[in-house]
């Protein structure tokens, strides 16, 4: 397959190179070896970008919702005919299993993209009567959208950004992360050959920095960031500066509670999609896995077996269901925390090792005897690393549970329904699942509290984070004033 895109950029409808820009190779994470190249963006290429953002955007707003809304769906489609190229080139931009590729990538974005151009037509303002005298609200876009992609889901990403942005009559200039540059480019050229007007979805490459200028640009009414805690502080404070919108999906350490009546089958599988799907690199992931102490020996022996039955291998291997990290430094990260748990006393249950093969592969790895103060209960690793730490209760375990500056999500196991509801509601997590781990579905808001992040993507609730309400208070007799 051709990895090389037509050019860096995709602005005003177009390709566009610009090889002032800084060399990014791109690294397919299964062999190291390099099967692409893109250049940073240039003030020239972010000024293009954003000029043309500016420029599409009124007349992208003036459009009907259903005539934006049928572009989206069109793009929808196109995405899923297209499913199998989408997916195979996604596992080369982030070395992700095709197994799963092909069923959560484009998948997912197309889902957004059909979703929110459904919903298009449907947004309106209300009418509010009062006496002789009425107040209507319009519902209006925000302007320019920015939108800061991570490196796990870049097609997702970039999609679950520009759907409701662009419903709304936003436009877009999107910056995929500097590590998978590859997959957002697709998306821009999709909805281009759906009919989305020139300029409506740009895409700029770049590090950081590029990501800093498009922040603080004037330029720029909204910055939608998807990223750890540490680049949300800068962004928001970036954002917070010029009085722009913002939308922070950001990292989390969430808990999962398997009390000792749940099915422990299901319980297990829980725990392995909510921490060695995509090799653990997914924001929501339930890495503090809390079992209570009568399923707690069942439950690592269940685990342990049903991780040998991983078949680690080249990601493009549909029978493949474990893949390698993202890149070579993203791995080192996860040994230094692998190697802090040994340091720190935790009992090492499987994996832990580097696997001796080309690529960033490591074990699925489990630790138990997990503690509270321990590094690997408190930090987001953002790798395949569990961490399992023991319970009595249910008081006990949701106070454990919330006792973290992260809100991103969290889950429970049991068969005791109202038990499950009552924990539910303790959680301090924007995002919960009952008997079930890291379900995803556009039709439910996704999102953060505490440090986790700020706003909603998916769902009705995203629309709120990509509009603004204009109230227009309608006199009907004379005006009355003190003098
Ligand atoms: P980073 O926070 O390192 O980067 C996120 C994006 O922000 C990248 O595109 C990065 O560019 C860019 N960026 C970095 N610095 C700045 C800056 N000062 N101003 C503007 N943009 C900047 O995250 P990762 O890419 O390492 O992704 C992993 C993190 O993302 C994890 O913490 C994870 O939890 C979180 N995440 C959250 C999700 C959620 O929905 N809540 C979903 C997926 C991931 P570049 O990388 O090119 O330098």
């Amino acid at each position: 397959m051709q990895t090389q895109p037509t050019a860096s950029h995709f602005i005003n409808g177009a390709y566009v190179e610009d090889t002032e820009g800084t060399p990014i190779d791109v690294i397919y994470p299964a062999t190291g070896a390099v099967i692409g190249r893109v250049h940073s963006a240039t003030p020239a290429i972010i000024d293009h970008a954003l000029n043309s953002a500016r420029t599409a955007q009124a007349a992208w707003a003036a459009m009907t919702g259903t005539e934006r809304g049928r572009i989206l769906r069109r793009a929808a489609d196109i995405m899923r005919e297209r499913n199998h190229d989408l997916s195979v080139l996604e596992t080369f931009d982030t070395g992700k299993p095709y197994q799963e590729t092909s069923v959560a990538d484009a998948t997912s974005g197309a889902d957004a993209l059909e979703y929110f151009g459904g919903m298009a037509a449907t947004l309106t303002g209300e009418h509010i009567q009062l006496g002789e005298d009425w107040v209507y609200t319009r519902r209006e876009p925000l302007g320019v959208c920015v939108g800061i992609g991570a490196w796990n889901y870049p097609t997702q990403i970039a999609s679950w950004k520009g759907a409701p942005a662009l419903a709304c009559g936003n436009t877009m200039v999107f910056k995929p992360s500097e590590t998978t540059p590859l997959c957002a480019l697709k998306v821009a050229e999709i909805l281009h050959e759906a009919g989305a007007p020139a300029g409506v979805y740009n895409v700029v490459q770049g590090l950081g920095d590029v990501g800093a200028a498009l922040v603080s640009d004037s330029r720029v009414d909204k910055v939608s960031l998807t990223g750890s805690v540490p680049t949300g502080r800068k962004v928001y404070a970036a954002a917070a500066s010029e009085m722009k919108h913002v939308t922070m999906e950001l990292g989390g350490k969430s808990p999962l509670i398997i009390f000792d009546d749940a099915d422990l089958e299901n319980a297990v599988s829980g725990a392995i999609m909510g921490n060695f799907y995509s090799s653990g690199q997914v924001c929501s992931n339930g890495t503090r896995v809390f079992v209570q102490s009568g399923i707690k020996e069942a439950f690592l022996a269940r685990l342990a077996e049903r991780l040998g039955k991983a078949v680690i291998g080249d990601p493009q291997d549909p029978e493949t269901s474990f893949g390698p990290m993202v890149s070579e430094s993203q791995m080192e990260i996860v040994q230094g925390y692998i190697a802090k748990g040994q340091d720190e006393g935790a009992r090492l249950v499987t994996g832990g090792a580097r696997l001796d093969r080309d690529g960033f592969y490591l074990e699925p790895t489990v630790f138990a005897d997990v503690t509270d103060g321990m590094t690997i209960a408190r930090e987001e690793i953002f790798g395949p690393v569990m961490a399992v730490l023991d319970f009595e209760d249910e008081a006990e375990v949701l106070a454990r549970a919330n006792d973290t500056e992260f809100g991103l999500a969290a889950g429970v196991f049991t068969r005791d329904l109202v038990r499950a509801h009552r924990v539910v509601a303790g959680f301090e997590a924007g995002t919960c699942f009952i008997n079930s781990y890291n379900d995803a579905p556009v039709e439910a808001p996704f999102g953060g509290v505490k440090a986790s992040g700020v706003g909603r993507e998916n769902s009705k609730a995203a629309i709120e984070h990509y509009s603004q309400v204009k109230s227009v208070y309608v006199r009907m007799g004379d005006v009355e004033a003190p003098f």
